[in-house]
């Protein structure tokens, strides 16, 4: 039963793996026995600490940093990264940023540093990827999306577009790439307890108006998140592609 899950011998590359959701897929992948890339913007403790705890469960990673928003850091992520462990046969594009404003509010710089974390870098992730992908007839990418690519959210526009438009990408990779045993697919969640909702979570007023919306009348943990990547990253998911999941907990309807 194990035998489908496991990842013995794959090397994942988890963006924005020092906290939140990705933290969590990170120490689901390494116990299912991947070598894992943690990575996060910059250095820092949660970095080393994520590193530091799955290493000490006996699993294999690395951390490294780079700000999605310089091609050349996602270079050089890519390189590090088979330095510490060869090809990369499982890419979780996970890392975002999100700025709570409306279109009319937001600069031309803005904009260009939200599209270049959450869409330019998937794209040149992916593109470098898929060579050792192809040669192996075996790979697995999978995006973490948003309940806003169906909720509209008017302060959030921006960060809709570039998930939207991230799936969409998915979408066409998984067509292109599944005869190389390749398969793309999509997460999206909904209201996750991470670190980016702490403040909107601390207001009670919009913490309740968040619940409202939510059928399953709660927030998601990171942990729930894990086990639908696992199986879609995994050989439980090896004829799944081009699917988008909501993890939202019924938010999405
Ligand atoms: P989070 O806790 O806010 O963590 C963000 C991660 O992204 C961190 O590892 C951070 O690194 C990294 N990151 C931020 N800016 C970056 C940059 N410029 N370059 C490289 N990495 C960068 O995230 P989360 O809430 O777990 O969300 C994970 C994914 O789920 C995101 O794609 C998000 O859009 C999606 N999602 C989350 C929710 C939710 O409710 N939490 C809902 C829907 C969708 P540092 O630690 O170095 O800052």
């Amino acid at each position: 039963m194990n035998s489908i899950f496991d990842l013995t011998g794959k090397t994942a590359l988890i963006t924005g793996s020092s906290r939140g959701i990705g933290h969590a897929m990170a120490i689901t992948f390494a116990q299912a026995g991947a070598n894992v890339i943690v990575h996060g913007s910059r250095s820092s403790k949660n970095l080393d600490e994520s590193v530091t705890e799955i290493k000490k469960n006996g699993g294999k990673a690395v951390g490294i940093a780079a700000d999605l928003s310089k091609s050349e850091q996602v270079d050089e992520l890519i390189e590090k990264s088979r330095k510490a462990f060869g090809c990369i046969d499982i890419l979780i594009l996970n890392a975002s940023i999100q700025s709570y404003m409306t279109v009319e509010d937001f600069e031309d710089d803005e904009f260009q540093c939200e599209y270049d974390v959450n869409l330019k870098s998937s794209f040149e992730l992916i593109k470098a990827v898929l060579p050792d992908m192809k040669a192996k007839n075996w790979g697995r990418v999978l995006t973490i999306g948003s309940v806003n690519q169906w909720k509209q959210s008017a302060r959030l526009a921006i960060y809709s577009t570039t998930k939207s438009a991230q799936v969409n990408l998915v979408m066409n990779c998984a067509r292109k790439y599944a005869e190389y045993g390749i398969t793309f697919n999509n997460l999206a969640p909904g209201v996750i307890n991470t670190d980016r909702n702490v403040e909107t979570l601390a207001d009670e007023s919009a913490r309740q108006r968040l619940l409202n919306m939510i059928p399953a009348a709660r927030l998601g943990k990171t942990e729930e998140c894990t086990g639908p990547a696992l199986m879609l990253c995994s050989e439980a998911g090896s004829y799944i592609t081009g699917a988008d999941i909501p993890v939202t907990g019924g938010m999405h309807l």
